[in-house]
């Protein structure tokens, strides 16, 4: 873990995706399933979109050889929307694609608005062809009802967050209320609407438990669900939650593009800087 500092340390799994993979293997032992991230965002060129497309084509290749409970969750900025829409889709059927080969499955994360609509017409154009991919959705934006309606319609795979990207009110709802009022709302559109597999991500124990009994009101299995939460945060939750029988995915990062991964989540909440700050003393 030679680039990985002491800061980002409690968020990243490692430098590599063999560093991960022992991470990966550890939560899985301890019955708990993982989505593998390889961080990055904003490619500045062709070739490093092209180079993150390879290092998921490997990752997922790795996946399979050690024949762990894990999935993967990528970035369109990673594969060049920033650049070139043409590149993007060709570098994300190239994944997904390797994936379906090997039985797995590829979320496609959701970034600021400024990828939304971009990111969504990508998924969209996928899908078409594939039916191992799924997308995320942003409670604090307004048009996620929406948007959760057509996808709920297509039978697609939702992971529903709250949003970590920082948004102006005109599309993003600015109260905290709001964002979990709109996040209660959009569960329930996905478990009556009998979308596969929703996932419900948050670390916040209302929001669980308000997702835990929408699911189950709307006669969904514990199977047919999942929690899923953050590598770093709140890991003694995800074993009570999995020891009651839930299935509890968490997503997990490694690389060594850390940075604003690991801005989003000191911004998100103070708590998370004082863990780090108190590591370093220890
Ligand atoms: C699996 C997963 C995938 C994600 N993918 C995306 C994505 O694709 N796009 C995107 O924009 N965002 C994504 N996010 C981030 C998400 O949008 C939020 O920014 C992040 O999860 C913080 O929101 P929260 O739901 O945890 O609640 P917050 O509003 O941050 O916290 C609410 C409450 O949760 C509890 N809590 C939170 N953290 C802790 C802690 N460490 N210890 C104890 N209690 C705690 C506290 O009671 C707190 O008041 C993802 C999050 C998860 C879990």
């Amino acid at each position: 873990m030679r680039a990985l500092t002491f800061l980002a340390r409690r968020f990243v799994a490692g430098d590599t995706v063999d560093e991960a993979l022992d991470a990966v293997r550890a939560l899985n032992h301890d019955g708990l399933k993982v989505t593998l991230d390889n961080l990055g965002e904003e490619v500045k060129n062709r070739a490093q979109a092209e180079a993150a497309r390879d290092e998921y084509l490997s990752m997922l290749r790795k996946i399979a050889q050690a024949e762990v409970d894990c999935n993967v969750s990528l970035k369109m900025s990673q594969f060049g929307l920033n650049l070139d829409e043409r590149l993007a889709l060709d570098n994300l059927t190239a994944v997904v694609k390797e994936a379906k080969k090997l039985g797995n499955f590829v979320r496609i994360d959701m970034e600021g608005s400024a990828y939304t609509e971009r990111t969504l017409a990508l998924f969209y154009s996928v899908l078409k062809e594939y039916d191992n991919v799924g997308v995320v959705i942003q409670a604090m934006m307004r048009r996620s009802a929406a948007d959760i309606a057509k996808l709920v319609e297509n039978k697609v795979r939702v992971r529903l967050c709250k949003g970590a990207y920082k948004e102006p009110p005109e599309i993003a709802f600015p109260d905290k209320a709001d964002v979990n009022a709109n996040y209660d709302k959009l569960v329930v559109a996905l478990a009556a609407g009998h979308a596969p597999i929703p996932a419900f991500a948050t670390h916040d124990d209302e929001r669980i438990d308000f997702a835990i009994t929408a699911a189950e009101g709307a006669g969904l299995k514990r199977d047919q669900y999942e929690l899923q939460m953050l590598y770093g945060l709140r890991a003694k939750r995800w074993r009570e939650l999995a020891r009651a029988g839930h299935v509890v995915r968490v997503y997990m990062p490694y690389g060594t593009h850390w940075f604003p991964y690991y801005y989003r989540r000191i911004r998100e909440r103070k708590e998370n800087l004082l863990f780090v700050v108190k590591g370093i003393f220890q």
